[in-house]
């Protein structure tokens, strides 16, 4: 299965693009699913990218 190339420096430095993550609560639902709630990067958003910033590049050197 292809998964989308994500452009370097675009990456999410907080989460390196895995922006959503299910989260286990323990238990299951009475179908029988594992019951879970869905949890989005904070500096993100759950999109996985971030603009590069001017002050991000320069505390590099
Ligand atoms: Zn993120």
């Amino acid at each position: 299965m292809a998964q989308h190339a994500l452009a370097r420096g675009h990456v999410c430095p907080d989460c390196d693009g895995h922006a959503s993550v299910a989260v286990t609560l323990g238990g299951r639902t009475p179908a029988g699913h594992l019951r879970t709630i869905t949890a989005h990067c904070k500096a993100c958003h759950g999109t996985g990218t971030r603009l590069a910033r001017a002050s991000a590049v320069t505390a590099t050197r």
